[in-house]
């Protein structure tokens, strides 16, 4: 085996040295040898090595079409190697690739940030922008704690976040996190935060009336804030849908419930927005479903159309106002990237941003979401589908056991692996969490393209449990 691995990596070095094209076993080599992937047991990875993009499909090295289910990790929302974006980044290519934001601008990120102004729910008229969703929400709660350490209450230093929370794999995000199997082992080096629940519909306390799930998830949540009332800077949260969590899918009315909460107990409200924004949903941002504005909203995946690694976090007036003053006041937020607001992803989201304007992307999707909806209904009786959870372009299909009792596959049976895997084999990518199935396909997928994903997620979870 190493023996095999050094012979094959001698090769590969060879050929790299030698200039010459490499071919798919020495590409597959290094992908699996080489490149670390996240969340991925390298021990077992088999390699799957894309060498390019058609529309909503993905093609490997070997020719193979791929229809992409997961949207590249949930950012693609136009189809891959589209045109506009292509041409948008070729001609911000001819101009300048990267300039820094810290001292200066550019005026493709300046253009974009007025983009993003006039679409962001109610008035959130400041963008700091970064380089991935982890970044931030790193930089809305680094701002929010430095925004109460100017204005009078530097004693509000703590952040609510809810049970299997997901805000990224940064220290700070991960410290905010509480999905047990991503984040526990890092605990030594987290700040504490404060748990609010886990708004979920499905595994509810025995007997508890759906009807009323959002007044007690509302109520678990007050009496935290009611606790800490004082020290809390801000409640962070997944608005609508809990993503990595397994799409959790809040009751209605249970956001709209937290901005209240947050007004009541003065602490600021911080949506992340990294999954949900840019249409996911169904709206523009995921807030817009309850009307609600937060004072700092984060953004990411979806911002460039999923092309360009860009994020943002969105702030109210009053926090920006909260830094001004004189430089050796030093209350300038203490924080900046190297690729903030980099011109190249700016011009990929400013073409994004047209195509929503110039297709009309948002009023195509309820037909596209109501097709995914009906076309999941046979799983509906299915003994080993315990649950199907969707928000707009975002499906949760979750495996268990016992569908009367609710009870999970053991872990190691990896269940939802498995269909995943039945469905790659069939031409279709989806990813599991856990043995949660998650489908969310770009916004652009076809009619044709859905059923083809749906059709082939039922005929896999058949297979897997024949
Ligand atoms: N917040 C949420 C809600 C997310 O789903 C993610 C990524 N899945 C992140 C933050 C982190 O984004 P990134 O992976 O771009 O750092």
């Amino acid at each position: 085996m190493f023996l095999a691995a050094s012979a094959v990596m001698n090769q590969t070095l060879r050929q790299m040295q030698s200039g010459r094209a490499m071919n798919p076993t020495e590409l597959e080599w290094l992908d699996r040898r080489v490149v670390w992937h996240g969340f991925t047991q390298m021990a077992e990875y088999q390699p799957l090595v894309i060498e390019r993009g058609e529309g909503n499909w993905l093609v490997d090295i070997h020719g193979r079409r791929i229809l992409d289910g997961v949207s590249s990790l949930w950012c693609n929302l136009h189809g891959h190697n589209h045109p506009r974006l292509n041409q948008a980044i070729t001609a911000q290519l001819g101009r300048v690739a990267h300039v820094t934001s810290l001292g200066m601008g550019c005026d493709t990120t300046a253009t974009l940030a007025g983009r993003l102004v006039e679409i962001a729910p109610g008035n959130l008229p400041h963008v700091f922008f970064s380089s991935d969703g982890s970044s931030a929400v790193e930089a809305a709660i680094k701002l929010a704690f430095q925004y109460w350490h100017q204005s009078g209450a530097p004693q509000r230093t703590r952040f609510v976040a809810l049970r299997s929370a997901y805000h990224g794999d940064t220290t700070g995000t991960v410290s905010l996190g509480g999905v047990e199997h991503f984040h526990r082992m890092f605990s030594p080096l987290l700040f504490e935060v404060l748990r609010g629940p886990f708004p979920t519909c499905y595994r509810t306390a025995a007997g508890s009336d759906p009807k009323d799930l959002c007044a007690t998830y509302l109520d678990e949540l007050e009496t935290v804030l009611d606790r800490h009332a004082a020290e809390v800077a801000a409640i962070v949260i997944e608005p609508l849908v809990q993503g990595a969590a397994g799409l959790i899918v809040h009751p209605p009315g249970f956001l709209a419930g937290v901005r209240r909460l947050a007004d009541r107990y003065g602490c600021l409200l911080i949506c992340d927005e990294v999954a949900t924004g840019f249409g996911r949903t169904g709206k523009m941002f995921a807030s817009e479903h309850e009307d609600v504005v937060p004072d700092l909203l984060c953004v990411g995946k979806g911002l460039t159309g999923g092309y360009l690694p860009m994020a943002a976090t969105m702030a109210a007036s009053k926090i920006w106002d909260a830094f001004l003053g004189p430089i050796p006041a030093g209350r300038q937020f203490f924080h900046g990237h190297t690729f903030s607001g980099n011109p190249l992803a700016a011009a990929a989201a400013i073409a994004s941003l047209d195509l929503f304007a110039s297709e009309q992307i948002l009023s195509h999707l309820p037909p596209k979401i109501s097709r995914l909806q009906q076309k999941l209904a046979p799983l509906d009786d299915h003994p080993h589908v315990g649950d199907i959870r969707q928000c707009g372009m975002m499906i949760g299909i979750e495996l268990v056991a016992d569908r009367l009792r609710k009870t999970p596959f053991p872990s190691d049976l990896r269940r939802g692996a498995g269909v995943c895997q039945r469905a790659l084999q069939r031409g279709v990518w989806i990813r599991p969490l856990g043995d949660v199935l998650v489908l969310m396909p770009p916004l652009g997928i076809t009619d044709q393209e859905i059923d083809l994903l749906v059709e082939t997620v039922i005929l896999s979870i058949e297979a897997e449990f024949s």
